[in-house]
């Protein structure tokens, strides 16, 4: 037996407690690994609150993310004793995930831990950090350069918020932070690289097809008006990188500005990421984030705590990264 966060569900109702689980009801896979430490991203506080309609079988064991030691192996690339990394590809949704002691999945959706990297930093960046990663590379790759103007980072104080901040500053940008809570986080934000901190409400009524310019461009983990407004206010041949809908999944906006100032928005998708573009992103994090990234905006939960911290997560009350001991 080991023990897991198990989520049942009862009349349409999503429960998470910490329980006793037998080897036998692990999945198939080619790969059984010893789970040191899993992360909570806002899909997991979907999934555990049952706020979202994240998880289709029940019962299941939540978490996206996991970092952990081979343990058993039938594929020949990962030997007993390997530490490996596990984002995405549905697991923690369809596949049980890393909120367990143990995970058994296919080996294609590991990832060999990088060079330089440890057990408590993988996680810390996961799938958060890995999302910002592969944002701050689109807009790189659409030619915004430091010198290009301001990027602006929605939903600044979350995972994937604080870990492109700080993955824009310390590449050089010039990063506006945009947060709903300015008092309590203003700071850290700027310690973490935000030249400037402005409130979300700047965002959040409609406003003209097209605005005054201020933007070279827009890291959104929003959605909704808030990234509707950030277009419009895009400079010339601006680009948004957009991963989430913390604000909802509707865009309203205009032609207006794609057609007038030739802007272009990128969709970013870390769960079926290509292996090869994911190790890239992997290592490009691990070379560039600051120890300040991982001293200030990371917490350390146990798994006991997950349940209470899925709610704050979805209710927006969490800071930067969480990640949570396994063993
Ligand atoms: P977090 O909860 O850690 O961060 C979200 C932040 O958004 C909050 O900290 C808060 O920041 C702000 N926020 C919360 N609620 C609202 C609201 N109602 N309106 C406006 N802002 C709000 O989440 P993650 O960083 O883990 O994920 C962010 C989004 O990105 C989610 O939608 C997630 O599903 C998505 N995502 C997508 C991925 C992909 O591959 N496409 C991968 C990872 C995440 P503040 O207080 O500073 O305003």
């Amino acid at each position: 037996m080991f023990k897991a966060l198990l989520l049942q569900q009862t009349e349409g109702k999503t429960s998470a407690s910490v329980t006793d689980v037998d080897y036998e009801q692990l999945p198939d896979g080619e790969v059984t690994v010893k789970v040191a430490y899993s992360s909570l991203n806002y899909k997991d506080g979907l999934a555990i609150t049952g706020w979202g309609k994240i998880i289709r079988q029940f019962p299941m064991v939540p978490g996206i993310d996991f970092v952990g030691q081979v343990v058993n192996s039938s594929d020949v690339r990962y030997q007993t004793g390997d530490w490996v990394i596990l984002t995405g590809w549905g697991v923690g949704e369809n596949h049980w995930g890393g909120m367990a002691e143990f995970a058994k999945v296919k080996a294609d959706w590991l990832v060999p831990m990088p060079r330089d990297c440890d057990v408590t930093k993988a996680m810390m960046i996961g799938t958060a950090g890995l999302t910002a990663m592969l944002c701050v590379q689109a807009i790189m790759e659409d030619d915004v350069t430091p010198d290009s103007g301001a990027v602006l980072v929605t939903g600044a104080s979350g995972g994937v918020g604080s870990a492109a901040v700080t993955l824009l500053s310390a590449l050089g940008y010039q990063v506006t932070a945009s947060t709903g809570r300015i008092e309590s986080n203003g700071e850290l934000l700027r310690k973490l690289g935000a030249n400037d901190v402005i409130s979300r409400d700047e965002f959040t009524s409609p406003g003209r097809p097209l605005d005054k310019q201020r933007w070279a461009a827009v890291i959104d983990t929003v959605g909704e008006q808030t990234l509707a407004t950030a277009l419009a206010q895009l400079k010339y041949g601006g680009v948004a990188a957009i991963c989430g809908l913390v604000g909802g999944y509707k865009l309203p906006t205009t032609v207006m500005p794609f057609i007038l100032r030739g802007i272009s928005l990128r969709g970013i998708d870390s769960v079926y990421c290509p292996t090869d573009k994911r190790i890239k992103a992997w290592n490009q994090a691990l070379d560039i984030l600051p120890e300040t990234f991982y001293n200030r905006a990371c917490q350390i939960i146990s798994l006991t705590e997950v349940p209470k911290f899925a709610f704050d997560i979805i209710n927006g009350n969490v800071t930067g990264r969480t990640i949570i001991k396994i063993s």
